[in-house]
């Protein structure tokens, strides 16, 4: 069976959905996301936002209250173990498990709710660009006037970049007493960082 979309987003995590909102916004009417995880689903992340990035999800119908979003109330950067400074945090929020799983999930909620198509637990198998044609895993033939790619760093789309950077981020997770505060330290490894938060 071959359906045809004028837009279609591969991955629908912020990059996607937001790309969605907006197509949708300015009359775009024939979009399908395709996602390979079934929401609410986990990800490397500890979901802090800036204030910036709170309005502009706002803009687009977002209600961060849903994600239980608040400020951290204490913010220390530290330079080779060494404390430097204390800033009083009024820009950085993030939610009480500090993660990515109900901000992205409230996005999901939010596409739902203005009739976005999102077709989950399904992965691209093939993509044919001259034919702007894409095989999906459940045997479906989907053909695009548009498509983006939103599918993360190591996603289906990262084969056709140019310029590969790859970096590293690793997330650990450990019993910690102190309370309410977010630590970033420079200067542990050469071109890296690392920030500790608490629950
Ligand atoms: C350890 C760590 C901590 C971080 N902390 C923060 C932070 O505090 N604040 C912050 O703003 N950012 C943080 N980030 C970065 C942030 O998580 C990402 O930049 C951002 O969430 C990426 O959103 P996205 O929509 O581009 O990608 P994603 O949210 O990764 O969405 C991509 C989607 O595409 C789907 N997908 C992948 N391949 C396919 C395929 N072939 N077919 C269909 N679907 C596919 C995936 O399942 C996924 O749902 C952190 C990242 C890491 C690794």
């Amino acid at each position: 069976m071959k359906k045809e979309y004028q837009v279609v987003i591969i991955g629908a995590g912020p990059s996607g959905l937001s790309a969605a909102l907006h197509l949708k916004k300015y009359g775009v009417k024939n979009i399908l996301v395709i996602e390979k995880d079934i929401f609410p689903r986990y990800k490397c992340c500890a979901g802090y936002i800036t204030t910036k990035t709170r309005k502009f999800y706002e803009s687009l119908g977002l209600k961060l209250e849903n994600c239980h979003y608040t400020l951290i109330k204490d913010f220390h950067i530290f330079y080779e173990y060494k404390k430097r400074q204390t800033i009083d945090n009024k820009f950085l929020y993030t939610n009480r498990k500090i993660d990515r799983v109900e901000l992205d999930y409230e996005f999901y909620k939010l596409a739902r709710e203005k009739n976005i198509e999102i077709l989950e637990g399904i992965k691209i198998r093939s993509h044919n660009i001259e034919k702007s044609e894409l095989y999906l895993s459940n045997s479906e033939i989907i053909a695009y006037q548009n498509l983006i790619f939103a599918d993360g760093t190591l996603g289906y789309g990262s084969r056709y970049q140019k310029n590969k950077k790859r970096n590293i981020a690793l997330q650990l997770t450990f019993p910690n007493d102190h309370l309410d505060e977010i630590q970033i330290h420079f200067g542990i490894t050469r071109k890296g960082y690392g920030w500790v938060s608490s629950y």
